[in-house]
């Protein structure tokens, strides 16, 4: 079960983490940004992209999120140094290498999404290249809704992997990179031997359960069930953290006297 964040010992073992070979990297939605009833309204809060920069200049900062790139960097109103979208499967970069067999899959499955849903009124399919979101937020009966998606997914071929959030369920081709898989990556790629990850959600669990000790889980809300060690009360906690950490850098700089972007 997590425990609070914002208590001394927790706090005294956060910042013990918290060191420019660090990746910080972050889910979008609901940990950086506010949960909306319309997913097309996020938005990252001017203080929380202004502190985010700033921790850009003193160590690596990932974003990981179920949107697709273009997407997530649009809400972000910046490029931090590694952005992966669709659940861990988009990386930049690599166009040449972008899963065209997955991004094929899943305007399959679209298609067949949309007329089994059809007569659903409230439900968004949202096509994201190597993954698909399917949203019933907007649902009078979001049970119902839900129930309807399920098995309209029972009947896609080959059979999806699903991760289930907030009025949303996840259809992701089973061989795609999840969160887990791509937040390691992710520290490979920017040389970063430990990393603290925030997210929400129930795709965040796969890095949350990596369980390694060179990760520390922050999970964004009180849930006993996440498999982080770690969690804030609420989002709006999360710019108090950031301002914590780049103090934290900033007094790392100085003492070292070899500042990164100064
Ligand atoms: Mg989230």
């Amino acid at each position: 079960m997590p425990s609070y964040l914002f208590q001394f010992e927790e706090l005294a073992a956060f910042t013990h983490h918290v060191a420019p070979d660090t990746l910080f990297a972050f889910d979008l939605d609901g940990t950086l940004a506010p949960i909306v009833i319309d997913y097309g309204e996020a938005k990252v809060a001017k203080s929380v992209r202004s502190v985010l920069q700033r921790l850009m200049g003193l160590a690596k900062v990932a974003i990981i999120t179920g949107r697709s790139r273009q997407d997530a960097i649009g809400i972000l109103g910046f490029q931090p140094h590694l952005v992966i979208g669709n659940h861990g499967a988009e990386w930049p970069g690599r166009s040449s290498e972008r899963r065209w067999e997955l991004v094929q899959l899943c305007l399959k499955w679209r298609d067949r999404l949309h007329t089994a849903l059809f007569y659903e009124p409230g439900i968004e399919i949202e096509f994201k290249g190597e993954s698909l979101s399917l949203h019933y937020r907007k649902c009078e009966d979001p049970q119902r809704a839900l129930v309807m998606i399920n098995t309209a997914i029972d009947d896609l071929e080959p059979p999806p992997r699903t991760i289930g959030g907030k009025y949303v369920v996840n259809v992701v081709p089973a061989e795609a990179f999840g969160k887990g898989e791509a937040l390691a990556a992710a520290m490979e790629e920017l040389g970063c031997s430990r990393a603290i990850y925030f997210g929400d959600d129930e795709t965040d669990e796969e890095v949350f359960r990596l369980a390694r000790s060179d990760v520390f889980g922050v999970h964004v809300g009180k849930n006993d069930h996440s498999a982080a060690t770690y969690y804030l009360n609420q989002q709006s906690e999360i710019l108090g953290l950031l301002n914590s950490m780049v103090g934290i850098l900033e007094a790392h700089c100085e003492s070292e006297s070899q500042c990164c972007d100064g």
